[in-house]
């Protein structure tokens, strides 16, 4: 093993006790004193191990130690620190302690590293006033201008400091990401370690049904017009075709009805859409199919917008193959699967070759304080991530 899994397993505890609140669960969102304390606690660790630590505009942490040929660009590997309210310990503190735990080993053990290695804290990542991925996506420069002012100030964030977080892409050589699968797929297969081959798009969809409010107790049943009772039928119609198909998944998540009235007839329902998937063109051909299945509602008048689109994302094969590699030679079971997920692989895949690795999650479970990773696993992800940084400063160098 390249790694030291006891130091490794002590200090993931370890950070995981900052913002923790019995009962409760995770509460470190970014821009506040937990966060700050936790991004501390990591600074001092890659400090104590003789890194170049940097913070930028935005709070995202840096640790570098240098390779041999100084004039290569970086391998970059890391997560986030924030978690969602009520959230767990590993989602995004994995990647991050184990890209340091990598980065460490490596320099101890004096392994051969051509390229220099930094491991990445991103601030930011599960969303809030700025949107999910915001340090990822300030440091790959993709914060739209003009920049929300009053948000940041809110953030203690400046627009010069998102700016100036702005990264050169020509600096980096790829970027390496470890996570919790947040899902049931390695689990149920008994597999170790899962390596994405991309990450699913998103889109969103504001969906309403128009009816008329009526007197629920005197209105004769035929003769309303049910905002409720036909969304009601629209999305049983709905859910029994998607079940047809495995290359997308789509949520209603949010629904609501108008007035709102216990004895009134809904005069107008009103939900979200989301669908996600590996492919654009599925997430399009989905939206046209849902808006055909809409059309068809007689009683009411209908409307469907379009409010959030995010493509899907490619993972880097060469990254994939190293990963691979990396298990082979660790002697541990993997599979390719696609991420369901967003992560900051997604920004950063939009700059530089960009690699994940999963390992399973208990019961699937995140954004949970249920949360669970056994210590094998996390140990097991941590080495292969080791061995993948090396195996793509191998590759890379000879590409
Ligand atoms: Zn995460």
């Amino acid at each position: 093993m390249i790694v030291s899994g006891d130091r490794f397993l002590a200090e993931l505890e370890a950070l995981g006790q900052i913002g923790w609140v019995e009962g409760e669960g995770m509460n470190r969102p970014a821009f506040t004193p937990s966060y700050e304390e936790a991004r501390e606690f990591v600074a001092g660790k890659m400090r104590d191990a003789g890194f170049s630590v940097r913070v930028d505009g935005v709070g995202n942490l840096f640790g570098r130690i240098e390779g041999s040929d100084s004039s290569l660009p970086v391998i970059l590997a890391g997560s986030h620190l924030d978690a969602v309210p009520g959230g767990g310990k590993y989602d995004g503190p994995l990647g991050v302690m184990a890209a340091l735990e990598a980065a460490r080993s490596i320099k101890e053990k004096k392994l051969p590293l051509r390229h220099p290695l930094e491991v990445v804290g991103f601030t930011g990542e599960e969303g809030g006033e700025m949107g999910g991925t915001f340090g990822s996506r300030a440091f790959a420069g993709l914060i739209e201008e003009p920049l929300p002012g009053e948000k940041l100030a809110g953030a203690g964030l400046t627009a010069e400091g998102v700016r100036s977080s702005k990264t050169d892409p020509s600096r980096i050589a790829c970027y390496f990401e470890l996570h919790i699968e947040q899902g049931p797929y390695l689990e149920r297969r008994n597999i170790s370690i899962g390596i994405p081959t991309g990450i699913v798009g998103i889109s969103r969809y504001a969906v309403s049904l128009n009816g008329e409010p009526n007197h629920a107790g005197t209105t004769p049943m035929k003769e309303r017009k049910d905002a409720m009772r036909e969304a009601a039928e629209l999305l049983s119609e709905w859910f029994a075709w998607t079940d047809t198909r495995d290359d997308f998944v789509c949520n209603v998540g949010v629904f609501s009805l108008h007035p709102g009235a216990v004895a009134i007839v809904p005069g107008k329902a009103e939900f979200l859409l989301e669908i996600r998937s590996l492919k654009d063109s599925v997430m399009e051909e989905v939206a046209s199919e849902f808006r055909s299945f809409l059309g068809k509602r007689k009683k009411v008048s209908v409307s469907m917008d379009r409010v959030i689109w995010k493509g899907a994302v490619d993972l880097d094969p060469l990254l994939q193959s190293s990963v691979e590699k990396a298990c082979e030679e660790a002697g541990v079971s993997c599979v390719r699967m696609p991420s369901g997920a967003s992560h900051d692989a997604n920004p950063m895949a939009r700059i530089t070759r960009a690699g994940m690795i999963f390992v399973p999650s208990v019961n699937g479970i995140s954004h949970s304080k249920e949360e669970y990773t056994a210590p094998q696993d996390l140990v097991q992800g941590a080495d292969v991530l080791a061995r993948s940084i090396l195996e793509a400063d191998r590759q890379l160098v000879k590409n």
